[in-house]
């Protein structure tokens, strides 16, 4: 059952609206909409969505803008639906907080998967407020008072560095997070985005971290984009 959750669709584009707004119907979500970036604006502020699918290119002003606006006072998921395939505005959409994104022409099927990650993102954001100190993953699991990360229990051997994107990642499960993100979090400003070493930290730590037999690898690579932890069933 998924009607507990109201979620506020943001598109001007009538047949997409009315495809997504049908398929929420369809799957029990509640819904508002809106067609431009300032309707968008006020229906989050008054009704206080669960989750935003926001079209980037409104008639009244950039998706962005509009995500840096609720990004002053929510830390709402809010799911990027673009027409714009070109990755630069993927990064600049999730750098300015966006979660996740889906590139138009996209799948009913594709859409409910993002809705059912992002759900799952935030049942894990809820159960970690009430026990902070340990996160678990599938056979993941990290004890931040400790310093400790684990893999079915047993210790893992990792580096500073690969712990900190570990917990970085564990922090951020089913959100997208993009290179400058994390180079910006783990090494600070002065690495300045080298993509080659993040690939190099994740590499090992995904070594570290996942077996060979994985049907669903733990941490997924958006390529050109970034990386996201999955919320592990
Ligand atoms: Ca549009």
């Amino acid at each position: 059952m998924n009607n507990n959750y109201n979620i506020l669709v943001v598109e001007d584009d009538a047949p997409v609206r009315n495809l997504i707004t049908t398929t929420l119907k369809a799957n029990e979500y509640k819904f508002i909409t809106a067609a431009n970036g300032s309707d968008a604006i006020m229906s989050a502020v008054s009704h206080n969505p669960d989750i935003v699918l926001l079209d980037l290119g409104l008639p009244d002003m950039d998706g962005v803008d509009v995500i840096e606006k609720i990004r002053s006072w929510s830390n709402v998921p809010i799911i990027v639906i673009s027409a714009r395939s070109e990755i630069s505005d993927k990064i600049e959409a999730l750098d300015a907080g966006a979660d996740d994104y889906l590139t138009k022409p996209f799948s009913v099927e594709e859409l409910l998967a993002r809705l059912r990650v992002t759900l799952r993102r935030l049942s894990v954001v809820s159960e970690q407020s009430s026990s902070a100190s340990v996160f678990e993953n599938g056979s993941l699991k990290i004890d931040y008072a400790a310093g400790c990360a684990y893999l079915n229990g047993d210790e893992l051997h990792l580096t500073p560095i690969e712990y900190k994107l570990l917990c970085l990642m564990a922090k951020n499960v089913g959100k997208v997070l993009t290179h400058s993100y994390i180079t910006r979090n783990v090494w600070g400003t002065s690495w300045n985005n080298d993509v080659a070493s993040l690939r190099v930290f994740m590499a090992t730590l995904r070594k570290k971290i996942e077996k060979a037999s994985d049907t669903t690898p733990i941490i997924q690579t958006h390529i050109g984009v970034g990386y996201r932890m999955m919320k592990m069933e």
